[in-house]
């Protein structure tokens, strides 16, 4: 059976100057890991017993960036599955979106990640490495901007 992991995109929006789009302020969080290849990813991990997808979500949040519920939105119809090998396993990995209600919002990382950076997308696709997260970000912010 596949690992089962869960997580959170969490992006910010910046004071936008007047005249350009509300999604050019958007940037994502992610957090470099200190184990392995030292990769970026959103903060996620594994579903404790007891505990439901979205819990899960919210808790590793908490847990890797300092990021409590209340400070975030999450946004409703975004949620996507990535599925790929990891330590020759295979690993389900479930994202929500959520917006960081203060952009300004203290980021703790826990031993698990040694770096964060805000990104815009571009840069967050580069950092990300992998394709399937690399889609998963266009995705989310596809969908931000169709909702506007
Ligand atoms: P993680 O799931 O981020 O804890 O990473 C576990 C292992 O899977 C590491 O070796 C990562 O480099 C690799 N990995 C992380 N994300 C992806 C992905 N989206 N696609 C393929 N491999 C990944």
């Amino acid at each position: 059976m596949a690992v089962r992991a869960c997580g959170l995109i969490i992006y910010r929006r910046l004071q936008s100057a007047p005249s350009s789009k509300v999604t050019d302020g958007i940037e994502y969080l992610l957090l470099q890991t200190s184990y392995g290849t030292h990769h970026w990813t959103p903060p996620k991990g594994h579903v404790d017993a007891g505990e439901d997808d979205l819990q899960t979500a919210f808790r590793e949040t908490q847990e890797e960036a300092g990021l409590q519920a209340s400070q975030l939105t999450l946004i409703e119809g975004y949620k996507k599955e990535l599925h790929y090998p990891a330590h020759g396993k295979p690993k389900t990995v479930v994202y929500w979106l959520a917006e960081v209600k203060d952009c300004n919002a203290e980021i703790k990382l826990s031993e698990e990640h040694q770096a964060f950076q805000w990104l815009k997308l571009e840069d967050a696709c580069k950092f990300a490495e992998y394709e399937d997260m690399q889609a998963t970000l266009k995705e989310a912010h596809e969908f931000l901007c169709s909702k506007k």
